[in-house]
């Protein structure tokens, strides 16, 4: 009886795998396509000076509707792309899609729009990273202030060769800020070592920052170091009034979130701009 049922129970498990492990392959045969099929698009969440309220640059961000899957989150559907290393052509579309709408908001009159581009860290590693962004900007007419480009802090574990893409990336002349500032693997040495414009202060600290002491005592300290280290400061996550105005008092200058407005497609903003 015994025998039977641990039998039984290892089937269970073993199907129960066998379904994670379909659903994640077919989720990759899909991702596959998902470029060739146009079933991936971007939407862009506005960047706000906290100080004039004004809009300054725009977040891109990755977006994937899928027949049979429906519209999959990239908090899931990143990490498959990384594993399989479809995050190289995935993110190259990204960069390119990304230059093109910045061609054609030039082109309508909108002027020179700024866009923080999310690179994940096998992107970053990539030898040819730094050759396709130049011809993109060139074939696109992009101007390098227009880009920063956002990495999060395990992009930078091998510290040499982290800092021999990111000095290439400097001398094009785009921006680097580190994502998701504080959840990774954080560490002063780089602040020291890394050529970086500005640091986001990670929504999970944002979240409660006006309840709870702890969250807040990191805000400040973040903050702190960045000024000390002539850093720009972005927090992610802001959602209400309160954080805003609270933020504002710590003089953190940059913030996005929900409260300003959620990441929304490229039409809606050329009818903004247009207004
Ligand atoms: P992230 O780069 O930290 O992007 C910020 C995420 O927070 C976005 O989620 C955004 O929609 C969400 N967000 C913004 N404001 C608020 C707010 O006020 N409240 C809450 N609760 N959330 C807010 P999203 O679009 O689902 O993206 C999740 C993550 O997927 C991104 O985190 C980034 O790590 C990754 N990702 C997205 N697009 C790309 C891409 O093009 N390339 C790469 N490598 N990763 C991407
Ligand atoms: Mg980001
Ligand atoms: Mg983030
Ligand atoms: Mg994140």
């Amino acid at each position: 009886v015994v025998k039977q049922r641990s039998r039984a129970q290892y089937q269970l498990y073993h199907k129960g795998m066998d379904k994670n492990t379909n659903e994640l392959l077919s989720m990759e045969t899909a991702l596959r396509r998902s470029i060739g099929n146009n079933e991936l698009k971007l939407h862009y969440q506005p960047q706000v000076d906290l100080h004039t309220n004004e809009i300054v640059s725009y977040e891109v961000l990755l977006r994937w509707e899928n027949s049979h899957l429906g519209s999959v989150s990239p908090a899931k559907f990143v990490p498959i792309a990384e594993e399989s290393g479809l995050i190289i052509s995935i993110g190259e579309w990204v960069i390119e899609e990304a230059c093109k709408q910045l061609m054609q908001w030039k082109k309508e009159g909108l002027g020179e729009i700024v866009l923080a581009i999310n690179l994940s860290a096998k992107q970053f590693e990539q030898p040819y990273l730094v050759e396709k962004i130049k011809s993109l900007f060139s074939e696109y007419y992009i101007n390098p202030n227009q880009i920063e480009f956002e990495i999060t802090e395990g992009a930078l574990q091998n510290v040499d060769e982290a800092l021999h893409i990111m000095s290439r990336l400097k001398k094009i002349g785009v921006a680097i800020s580190i994502d998701d500032f504080g959840t990774g693997y954080s560490s002063l040495m780089y602040l020291k070592q890394f050529p970086i414009d500005s640091l986001k202060i990670d929504q999970s600290f944002i979240r409660e920052v006006l309840t709870d002491q702890k969250d807040e005592a990191i805000v400040k300290t973040i903050l702190s170091i960045a000024e000390n280290l002539g850093l720009l400061v972005v927090a992610e996550g802001i959602e209400t009034l309160e954080q805003l105005n609270f933020l504002k008092t710590l003089n953190c200058q940059k913030g996005q979130g929900f409260y300003f407005s959620k990441p929304i497609p490229p039409v809606e903003i050329t009818n903004r701009l247009k207004d």
